[in-house]
Parts: C-alpha cells; structure tokens; sequence
C-alpha cells in the first residue's frame, strides 16, 4: 500500500473538472483517503513548490497555484504515485500519453490541471503540508 498526493489545481476547479478527475481515481481502484479545498496564500504555494524555487517558472507557478481554489487529496493503492501520474500523464501536456488528464484537458504546461507526487519522500512531505494524521481515512 502506498499514498501520494493529488491535487486538482485551480484550472481544474474553475472549469468543473473536479467530477471528472475524481471519476478517473475512482474508475482506477485508487482509493481517496483525505481531501479538502484549499485556497493557498503565495507563501504557502511557495513552501510546497520549495523544491522548484530556481526554475524560471516558480514566481508564474505558485502565482497560478495562489490564485484560487485547488482541491487536495490523499489517494492509496498498491503503487499509487506511479499509478496516478499515469493517469495524469507528461508534465507538458503536448507530450502526455492519449486519454490522460493532462492530454485531455491541459490548456499550457502550467494550467495542467493537476498535480501528483513523483516519489515516496515527496509523497511524505506532501502529504504532511496539507494534512495532520486525524485526517487521514482507513
Ligand atoms: N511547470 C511550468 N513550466 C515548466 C515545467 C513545469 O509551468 O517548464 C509547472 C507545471 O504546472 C508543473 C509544475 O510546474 O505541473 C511542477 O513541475 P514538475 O516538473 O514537478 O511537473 P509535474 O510533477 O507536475 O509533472
Ligand atoms: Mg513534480
């Protein structure tokens, strides 16, 4: 069993796409164990993009991840980080598998409608930046 975490960021929610996401995960088997909207300040998209904080696009990516409501989620399974970004797809939507979120939906590389953790460790600390252990299920 593992965890990761998904969000649907706020592209994804001011278009009504939360309904098809959360479809995909369920039609997956991945099973959603925490969630919960969330309106991040700068500083605290700041805080969870740390690891991109010398890319050319961390001021534009946590101005867009600021900018409105995003929903966070705790998804299990057995393989559940590899398992949702495959049903993400590539980072750069031009480049995502057919039938991806992302190939779906993705209007830029940023507005790329969701997000997901990309190892264990990342998964950890994720995880704990939006949720205490009281709000995690089963
Ligand atoms: N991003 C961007 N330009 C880039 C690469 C990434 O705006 O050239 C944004 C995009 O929203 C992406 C996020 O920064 O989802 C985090 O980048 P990462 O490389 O971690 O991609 P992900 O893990 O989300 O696929
Ligand atoms: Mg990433």
């Amino acid at each position: 069993m593992q965890r990761t975490l998904a969000i649907v960021k706020p592209d994804g929610v001011s278009r009504s796409l939360i309904g098809e996401v959360i479809k995909r995960q369920e039609a997956s088997g991945l099973k959603i164990v925490a969630a919960k909207l969330v309106r991040m300040t700068l500083a605290q998209a700041e805080g969870f993009y740390a690891v991109h904080r010398d890319k050319p696009f961390f001021g534009s990516l946590t101005a867009f991840m600021s900018s409105g409501p995003a929903l966070v989620m705790v998804l299990e399974g057995d393989d559940a980080i590899a398992r949702w970004r495959e049903l993400m797809g590539a980072t750069n939507y031009k480049e995502a598998a057919p039938g991806t979120i992302r190939a779906d939906f993705a209007t830029d590389i940023e507005r790329n409608v969701v997000h997901g953790s990309d190892a264990p460790e990342t998964a950890a600390f994720e995880i704990g930046y939006f949720f205490n252990c009281f709000e995690l299920v089963g």
